[in-house]
């Protein structure tokens, strides 16, 4: 498969997904259509913009619920502007956000934006902090969260720690998208994007560079080919 290049776009009846970009460490930026519903995932830098283009404000403001894999700037960048958004144009549904446990990004984001707009905000968010694996329903949609592997340097540069983060499958009426979000090669991954009907899949270090953060394109491919239908994405750019 060769590079692709963004927005990438897939749809299995009444259930779309349009990957506006998965760029490491620049952005990602995820929609999700089930039905009449939308979802986003990973909103990263720009994710406001791209929304805008996409769907413009009334449907912005019927989103009910954001997906974080993890705390990595490429992939929350943009929830603060997101929240702020919806502030503004005076979002009066709820909007949950679910992280995986441990995730101090997006409660650091949730609690300086409840200090500096708490008394003026007209919608509800609420903090869904993923602690299981259980299946869980929202709106039409069910989703399984699911454990990976991703690390992140500690400050000398050569240290990694693991990073709090999970991919997720999403299910609306039987068709299937599984996304890992940024993983090394792990089996859970290997186990929920097998027969999916889409797999989105990380390839975002060389075959040849040891990573234990990343997928190379040979170990993402692998995955994909257990899906029907795979995209490869978060490969790095020269
Ligand atoms: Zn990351």
């Amino acid at each position: 498969m060769a590079l692709q290049k963004y927005p990438l776009k897939w749809h299995k009846d009444n259930f779309s997904i349009k990957i506006f970009c998965s760029i490491p460490n620049i952005a990602t930026g995820i929609l999700l259509k089930a039905g009449e519903n939308y979802f986003v995932v990973d909103p990263g830098d720009g994710i406001l913009r791209d929304l805008n283009n996409e769907i413009g404000t009334n449907q912005i403001l019927s989103i009910s619920d954001l997906f974080i894999t993890h705390g990595h700037h490429d992939h929350v960048g943009g929830v603060w502007s997101l929240l702020t958004y919806m502030r503004v144009m005076n979002k009066q549904t709820p909007l949950a956000i679910h992280y995986p446990k441990g995730c101090i990004e997006i409660e650091s984001i949730y609690n300086a934006f409840k200090k500096v707009y708490s008394r003026s905000l007209p919608y509800s968010i609420k903090l869904k902090e993923i602690k299981s694996q259980k299946i869980f329903k929202t709106k039409n949609v069910s989703v399984k969260p699911f454990p990976v592997i991703h690390k992140e340097f500690l400050s000398d540069k050569k240290i990694t720690r693991q990073v709090p983060a999970l991919g997720y499958k999403f299910t609306y009426d039987k068709v299937n998208i599984c996304y890992g979000g940024d993983t090394a090669f792990c089996e859970e991954l290997v186990k929920h994007a097998k027969n999916s009907d889409l797999a989105v899949l990380e390839a975002g270090h060389d075959d040849n560079i040891e990573d234990d953060m990343h997928m190379s394109m040979t170990e993402a491919k692998a995955i994909g080919n257990s899906a029907k239908k795979y995209f490869l994405v978060h490969v790095p750019v020269d």
